[in-house]
């Protein structure tokens, strides 16, 4: 089972782990990494004078260093891990009405360098995935592939976001029963696009549902078996990880048509 987006791992055979620019990686993993300035970190963060005033504490790069050294810890991570994707990144309503100046030039940036190593890109868009969804379209194609995180709403969004190589990832929220309109979504979903979540965070992991059981609740809601499920789903997180072709170690596994999902795990080792 690949665990498409959280920010710690938990024990699945695979998770797309999502990590600000300068975190510490293990020096071998079967996880994919991607590493990004989250909106929220650009809430109210003070960037003149280094601090971020929601918790001044916590020492991000955008908080320690500013909009110009958080970007540049996160080209370092990308050219030091050619098999680093970029994420999660992107826009946000939730906490703030209005989308600071600062939030989407940090989103536009970040687009712009996973465009030029041609990275996938794990998206935020809570509230606002029309201005999301328009921001990506310039790099189409420049960006392989585009992983639409907790995306709840706007089916009629879908079409755009396949032309843009998008993948919606099911998260728990499918599991609560007032989530009529998520699930009818989740089932509509074209086979070949939906991955599952769990959105895992250091603070959440213990309660918050693993990735497996959202997947086992999506096959029975599409009426499909739970193994055959599970094997597409493997199956649609490789292809994910494959898109980034331009990427040398990459282009070797992808010539290897028929490769499991096991073996493009064991090919994403060596993260610095
Ligand atoms: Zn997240």
């Amino acid at each position: 089972m690949t665990d498409a987006h959280c920010h710690v791992a938990r024990g699945e055979e695979c998770s797309f782990v999502c990590l600000p620019p300068d975190a510490e990686v293990p020096s071998e993993s079967a996880n994919a990494f991607f590493f990004g300035v989250h909106p929220w970190e650009c809430l109210e963060c003070d960037v003149m004078n280094g601090r971020d005033a929601r918790s001044p504490s916590v020492a991000s790069p955008l908080a320690s260093g500013g909009f110009a050294a958080a970007l540049s810890a996160l080209r370092a991570r990308l050219e030091s891990n050619p098999l680093a994707g970029v994420g999660e990144i992107g826009l946000d309503r939730i906490k703030s009405k209005t989308i600071p100046e600062l939030m989407r030039g940090m989103f536009a940036a970040q687009l712009e360098l996973a465009a030029e190593f041609g990275r996938p890109v794990v998206l935020h868009g809570a509230k606002c995935w029309g201005e999301v969804v328009k921001a990506c379209e310039s790099h189409a194609g420049k960006i392989p592939a585009f992983l639409f995180h907790g995306f709840s709403r706007s089916e009629g969004l879908l079409p755009d976001i396949f032309r843009l190589n998008g993948f919606i990832s099911i998260g728990p929220a499918l599991l609560n029963d007032h989530a009529v309109n998520y699930r009818d979504l989740a089932k509509r979903i074209p086979a070949d696009r939906i991955l599952v979540e769990s959105d895992a965070t250091a603070e959440n992991a213990a309660e918050v549902p693993s990735a497996e059981s959202v997947a086992e609740f999506l096959a029975d809601l599409r009426g499909v078996p739970r193994a055959e499920f599970f094997a597409l789903l493997d199956a649609n997180a490789s292809r994910f990880l494959h898109f980034a072709s331009g990427i040398a170690s990459l282009r070797q596994y992808s010539q290897s048509t028929d490769s499991a999902p096991g073996a493009v795990n064991a090919q994403r080792h060596k993260i610095s």
